[in-house]
């Protein structure tokens, strides 16, 4: 099978031109390989391009730089590696090497190496390719492990046994899902078994890199098959226990409750329909966090899961915490969401009020839109009357909260009086009497006795003020 490879942009061309030239001068053999001849093969685009040499990866590079118009090298001696960027390519040269791994590690030791060692070294059959840049014979694919035909069929499948590379470097069986979810290939059965003989050696790969992976998992179209296949290769327990024990259902007198994992990722799924945004996906899959925590089978009223949204709040940064994600605003936009999360749909089970509206928009501000994606996301029932019913009570509140928001502006909420204008008013230093009137002109507001505007909320001040026994100043 020969590939069809006369598709490199212009661009590409004049950094394959380089390197042909460069590999001529210098007599040694330069080839593209990894990633780039994957997605080239796929048609998708792909900005990072890896150069292996036999011979000299570091002279190659700083060469091939000075004649694409002088780009600086970033060489790293210790690997034998060099990097330059070319009009917002990435091109990455390494020398071809052979590494052999001992157990405990994950760092292997390197030595030169032939083509097929370097090969070899990689972690899939569809990622070893490589394209041959000599002049005589550019373009030839050189795939020793039957890439192209498993780039044909869909199939991640390790270039050697299955247990040797995985045993290696374990974060390959993540890059294995990862790869199988992003590309919608199929794991090959002998690779599957042997991710899950290996998975215990994910422990020896740092937290920050399983996130690397899972993140990267969870922005592929449809990020449930990825976690699913984790869960079926016995890895996801070892890094996310707090997301498997959302599985299964209990029953009590033949009452049971919905499986909280495939609805997590339905949930999830639904939400990736919309968005690409890793933080609101990551609120899907934490939503319901803590059902098991909050689970009891109350008699009249079946299983209930009271307060799961305000544990959950918690239970999300602390699993943020556990695994290295970032601790900043993205935490507490998730825990906002996962806090808020039933509100749009207690909401619209209700009559649609005004003020409830406005109370809802005050709590979410500007994430109310991501809000109610993940609500309207949240109805997965199977039960279609229930589902149309919610959906249409939806278009009513999102109607309802457009509506509100021209007319009252509670979105990004500004106290309409400001502390320092009460303390003047009625000459009071800061003290608590200050909080209760602004708390006051705010209530107010949120349940529609005065509209959002200084005039009313001043109006309003001293009425509240009046309540309390205070006078404005005489001035
Ligand atoms: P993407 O750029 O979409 O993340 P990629 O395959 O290009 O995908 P990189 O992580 O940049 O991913 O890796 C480039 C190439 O290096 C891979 O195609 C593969 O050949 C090799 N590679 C990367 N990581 C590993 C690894 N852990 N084990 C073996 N080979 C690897």
């Amino acid at each position: 099978m020969g590939a069809d490879t006369n598709m490199f942009s212009r661009l590409q061309n004049i950094v394959f031109d380089a390197l042909s030239d460069v590999a001529a001068e210098r007599g040694v053999k330069v080839f593209v390989i990894g990633g780039f001849v994957r997605d080239l093969l796929l048609k998708r685009p792909s900005k990072d391009i890896d150069i292996v040499v036999l011979g000299d990866g570091i002279g190659v590079a700083r060469e091939a730089a000075r004649r694409l118009g002088n780009a600086r090298v970033s060489v790293f001696k210790t690997y034998g590696t060099a990097m330059f960027k070319y009009k917002g390519m990435e091109i990455e040269f390494v020398g071809a090497r052979k590494e052999s791994y001992s157990p405990g590690s994950r760092n292997p030791s390197v030595e030169p190496g032939t083509l097929e060692d370097d090969q070899r070294r990689r972690d899939f059959t569809i990622n070893a390719l490589a394209l041959s840049l000599d002049r005589d014979d550019r373009e030839r694919l050189v795939d020793p492990f039957n890439g192209l035909q498993d780039l044909h069929d869909g199939l991640i499948r390790t270039p050697l046994d299955p247990v040797v590379t995985f045993s290696d470097d374990p974060l390959r069986m993540m890059r294995a899902v990862r790869f199988a979810t992003r590309l919608g290939f199929r794991i090959d059965a002998v690779t599957f078994e042997g991710i899950k003989s290996n998975r215990e050696r994910l422990k020896i790969v740092s937290m920050e890199r399983v996130m690397d992976e899972f993140n990267k998992i969870m922005l592929a179209p449809c990020p449930s098959i990825g976690i699913k296949l984790l869960d079926q290769a016995g890895l996801l327990e070892l890094f996310f226990p707090e997301l498997t024990a959302l599985k299964g259902v209990e029953y009590v007198d033949g009452v049971g409750h919905k499986d909280n994992f495939y609805h997590t990722l339905a949930v999830l799924d639904g939400v990736s329909k919309h968005s690409d945004d890793l933080w609101l996906r990551w609120a899907a899959l934490l939503h319901d966090i803590a059902k098991p925590l909050t689970k009891k089978f109350v008699d009249g009223q079946g299983w209930t899961f009271h307060g799961h949204n305000h544990v959950g709040e918690r239970v999300g940064g602390r699993v943020f915490q556990r695994l290295k994600l970032p601790l900043n605003e993205k935490t507490k936009y998730v825990q906002k969401l996962v806090f808020l999360h039933m509100r749009p749909i207690v909401l619209s089970e209700e009559e649609v009020t005004d003020s409830a509206v406005r109370r809802l928009l005050f709590d979410a501000g500007d994430d109310i839109d991501d809000l109610m994606l993940l609500a309207e996301a949240d109805i997965t029932s199977k039960n279609e009357a229930k589902v149309k019913r919610f959906l249409t009570n939806f278009q009513i509140v999102r109607q309802k909260l457009k509506e509100v928001e021209e007319k009252d502006a509670i979105r990004n909420f500004q106290p309409p009086v400001s502390g320092e204008e009460i303390m003047e008013t009625f000459q009071l230093p800061p003290c608590k009497q200050v909080g209760e009137i602004k708390n006051a002109i705010k209530e107010a507001i949120l349940d529609g006795i005065i509209a959002n505007n200084p005039d009313e909320a001043r109006a309003y001040m001293f009425t509240v003020a009046a309540k309390i026994g205070l006078a404005p100043s005489p001035d």
